[in-house]
């Protein structure tokens, strides 16, 4: 009987907790007065002055599950849910922190000890890499972890170099890997450790985090060298449970059959079918957990990533031909089964609830009337032999319907056509400078309005706008 994820969350901070770490809970995924960043992307985030010696805590070592979104700045997600088997747009980070205490010989031997003794996961399928020229660590995996020096692969920036946002807390990294074997990934010849695919699944990034990166971009020696590791525990728990697919550990079981019972097909028998169910399953734990966090659908910032996720979420519904919205009915198998570990599941789950059915039933008929326009402009550029959308029908749909570009996106990948983002982004461009201070205007009724309705709680039932998103906008 393998391991349950909620398992794997506790054996972590007990394993940490047993070595002298504080264990810390998760931080709201809306940084704390942290201007610089979308959302907590990392465990590291609530820790980032400690990091920086801006702040003392009465602990130099901590442990924590933090809750992390990737849908927006430097780490972004968004447009990989679906297709990879490994990545989400809401998932828990384990992580482990020394703050000027120990440094990478004990976070190497800690996170060795706990893969390969207390989760058994086998030796020979773990690789390790480590930056560029960083000798010391592939010293120290070979004498303390006894990984053969040709499992150690050394990579540059991209993928061993981690930094939390443009400016902030950075450094050289190490990261362990699981081999999921040839059947797994694209299977090019050149595949290998640091390929996109999901082959050599990258479980946990050990940060030796050594700069903080300043505005000018310049980066600046930290008071004292400092450790930050990161593991999305929906990786781990797939990986123990002997699955290739984060979506198929008992993580997303019972969101996945909530699926099943609303659309009546099942996981696992067509693609089409599967990327929605995941795009589903992922965003539904998103948009909960964004608005247990006060996040409120709008048009800017925050409440525009929020936007989209449910957006994305109702137009994959059409595809398994749901009639929305649907999107609360999963959501409540989010606070059902998340609740415990996260009470603000159960504190907002009228809100939640409300926000979702709302947010669906106002997309509703814009979404049918775009999905027609596209497929009519498909069917013009197919006739022509045409294979890119242009960039100005897909800034239209969005300016005009509300159509955010990834949901054209989703549907050109799914007929097998490009887009022209570049024109996109020019149309883009001239219609913010165009329209500034409308939008602001409107944005303001909107927050409003959600936040009226956050207010009074469970018993408001909205009967829908008066006037639609893009009039609303030019109001
Ligand atoms: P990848 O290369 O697979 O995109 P990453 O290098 O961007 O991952 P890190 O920033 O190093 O990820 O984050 C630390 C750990 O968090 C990763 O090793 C992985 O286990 C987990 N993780 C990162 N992004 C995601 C995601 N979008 N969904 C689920 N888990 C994630
Ligand atoms: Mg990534
Ligand atoms: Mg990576
Ligand atoms: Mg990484």
């Amino acid at each position: 009987q393998a391991l349950k994820g909620a398992e794997i969350r506790r054996l972590f901070l007990d394993f940490f907790a047993d070595r002298g770490h504080e264990i810390v809970p998760s931080s709201s995924l809306i940084p704390a007065d942290d201007p610089t960043l979308l959302f907590t992307n990392a465990g590291m985030v609530q820790f980032k002055k400690v990091f920086l010696g801006q702040e003392r805590r009465s602990y130099r070592r901590a442990a924590s599950c933090q809750k992390c979104i990737r849908a927006g700045g430097k780490h972004n997600d968004l447009e990989n849910v679906g297709y990879t088997a490994r990545h989400h747009t809401f998932f828990e980070m384990l992580g482990n922190f020394s703050f000027g205490d120990y440094f990478k010989a004990e976070a190497i031997e800690f996170a060795w000890e706990f893969l390969t003794e207390v989760l058994k996961l086998p030796r020979e399928r773990l690789w390790v890499t480590v930056f560029r020229d960083d000798d010391e660590a592939a010293e120290l995996w070979m004498k303390i972890a006894k990984v053969p020096a040709d499992r150690i692969v050394r990579l540059g920036e991209k993928d061993n170099f981690w930094s939390m946002g443009d400016t902030g807390p950075c450094g050289p990294c190490s990261e362990i890997i699981f081999d999921q074997g040839p059947k797994v990934g694209c299977g090019r010849p050149e595949c290998a450790v640091g390929c996109d695919c999901d082959r050599y699944l990258e479980l946990w990034n050990l940060v030796f985090m050594q700069y903080n990166r300043t505005k000018d971009g310049r980066l600046e020696p930290l008071p004292r060298p400092s450790i930050d590791t990161g593991m999305g525990l929906e990786r781990i728990t797939a990986t123990v449970q002997g699955k290739t697919s984060n979506y198929e550990s008992d993580l997303f079981a019972g969101l996945l059959r909530r699926l099943e019972d609303l659309s009546g097909r099942h996981y696992g028998q067509e693609e089409k079918f599967d990327i929605a169910m995941r795009v589903i399953a992922d965003h539904s734990r998103a948009a909960a957990f964004l608005i247990a966090d006060g996040v409120l659908p709008s048009n800017e910032g925050r409440g525009y990533v929020l936007r989209r996720i449910i957006r994305r979420a109702a137009r994959f519904g059409k595809i398994l031909e749901l009639t929305s919205p649907f999107l609360f009915s999963v959501a409540r198998v989010v606070i059902e089964e998340m609740g415990q570990v996260y009470p603000e599941l159960n504190q907002n789950q009228m809100t939640i609830e409300k926000v979702l059915e709302h947010e669906e039933q106002r997309f509703a008929e814009t979404l049918e009337f775009g999905l027609r326009l596209l497929s009519q402009e498909i069917a013009r550029l197919r006739s022509r032999g045409e294979e890119v959308i242009p960039g100005e029908f897909i800034f239209r749909l969005y300016d005009t319907y509300g159509f955010p570009y990834d949901i054209v996106r989703d549907v050109a990948i799914e007929a097998g056509l490009k887009l022209d983002m570049e024109g996109f982004s020019r149309e883009m461009e001239a219609q913010r400078a165009r329209s500034r201070a409308a939008r602001r205007a409107a944005d303001i009724s909107a927050a409003t309005i959600y936040q009226e309705m956050a207010q009074r709680g469970q018993g408001v039932r909205f009967v829908g706008y008066e006037t639609t998103e893009a009039q609303s906008r030019l109001l």
